[in-house]
């Protein structure tokens, strides 16, 4: 009888065994299926939001043809430049012009003129007093105004005509949605300090004209849709998505080492895959990590999402001790910083 038992017991652990070397190297596929998971779930919730009633531009903005791509805005009696705030919100593509004494309605009692191209909605509020005028863009634009003779004139400028190239860049997860944990480090805070790291080196490049704009540059989770739009509503040359790895099962392991997934259904010339490629070779390389090669990632909601070149960078593996204490340092956060910054330089050496 114990001799039946043992051997049924021995010939489970065979199987088992087989079973494992065989999936084995589809593991970090297998994680990649669970981010695809996770993320069609944050999709759902940020389908949720709420919505806010707005204006057609079309019936508040009187058309003035002489005017492109340019806005005047009537004023409130006394207002001057000094007293107009502005914020440009990249991420939602809309722009908030905040005054002081904000009347009811602002559009029953002043005027606008010019050209609303760009303008996809727009809608007036008071808050604190303040009268503030948002304008949903249907694209990523830069500002320009002037205040001249009671009239605020606001111009929306394509970034792609004020930058050289245009680059975005997203920290993986963010608040509450933590990514891999391990030994009490958050993934999230990991793809963070990469970015932060990457962020020290753009900005001190005064040489190149690159234009860079971040899916987050703190402690905040944006969707997965807000991510994507940004790249795509700011029709950047780029979009490098920083996330790392961990083995299927959450184990410590072995496996270790930097890979790059791809969009396979982008089959243009200068394509996700070669710009995968791109970056595994420059951030494996200043990491001293081991290339494990690409991965097609049309699983992840952001790289079949995309309309511009994506690269996702799994820089290395948080399950691998040796892995983990690298991208726990602020040397290496800043070496595979440096490497991503080298793969934009190379892509862009390519025509990107
Ligand atoms: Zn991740």
């Amino acid at each position: 009888m114990d001799k039946k038992v043992l051997k049924a017991v021995t010939v489970f652990l065979g199987i088992l065994t087989i079973l494992v070397c065989v999936t084995f190297p589809f593991f970090p596929k297998l994680h990649t299926y669970a981010v695809a998971a996770r993320e069609a779930r944050e999709t759902a919730r940020a389908n949720e939001h709420i919505t806010i009633k707005r204006q057609d531009p079309e019936k508040v903005v009187e058309a003035d043809n002489s005017m492109s791509a340019q806005l005047k805005i009537e004023l409130p009696q006394g207002l001057t430049e000094q007293d107009i705030s502005f914020e440009n919100d990249y991420l939602d593509q809309t722009i908030y012009i905040r005054f002081p004494n904000g009347v009811d309605d602002y559009f029953a009692d002043y005027s606008m003129s010019g050209s609303s191209d760009h303008i996809a909605g727009i809608s007036y509020y008071k808050e604190n007093g303040d009268g503030v005028i948002m304008m949903e863009l249907d694209q990523v634009c830069e500002l320009q105004d002037t205040v001249d003779s009671g009239y605020l004139y606001v111009n929306f400028i394509d970034p792609h005509e004020i930058y050289d190239k245009v680059v975005v860049i997203d920290a993986g997860h963010g608040a509450k949605a933590v990514g891999a944990v391990k030994q009490g480090i958050y993934e999230k805070d990991i793809d963070l300090a990469i970015v932060l790291e990457l962020k020290k080196i753009l900005d001190a490049d005064t040489e190149d004209n690159i234009g860079v704009y971040y899916t987050r540059t703190d402690d905040s989770d944006p969707s997965l849709e807000k991510r994507v739009q940004l790249a795509n509503k700011a029709k950047a040359d780029l979009f490098i998505s920083v996330h790392n790895n961990s083995s299927a099962s959450g184990k410590m392991t072995g496996m270790n080492g930097t890979q790059v997934l791809y969009s396979e259904s982008d089959d243009s010339e200068l394509s996700s895959q070669r710009l995968a490629q791109i970056c595994l070779d420059y951030v494996s390389s200043a990491f001293e990590s081991t290339s494990i090669g690409l991965l097609p990632g049309d699983d992840i909601y952001i790289i079949r999402s995309s309309e511009v070149p994506v690269a996702l960078v799994e820089v290395g593996f948080m399950t691998n001790a040796d892995e983990l204490a690298k991208l726990n340092s602020q040397e290496y956060q800043a070496k595979a910083a440096e490497g991503i910054y080298e793969a934009i330089k190379q892509a862009f050496e390519e025509g990107y």
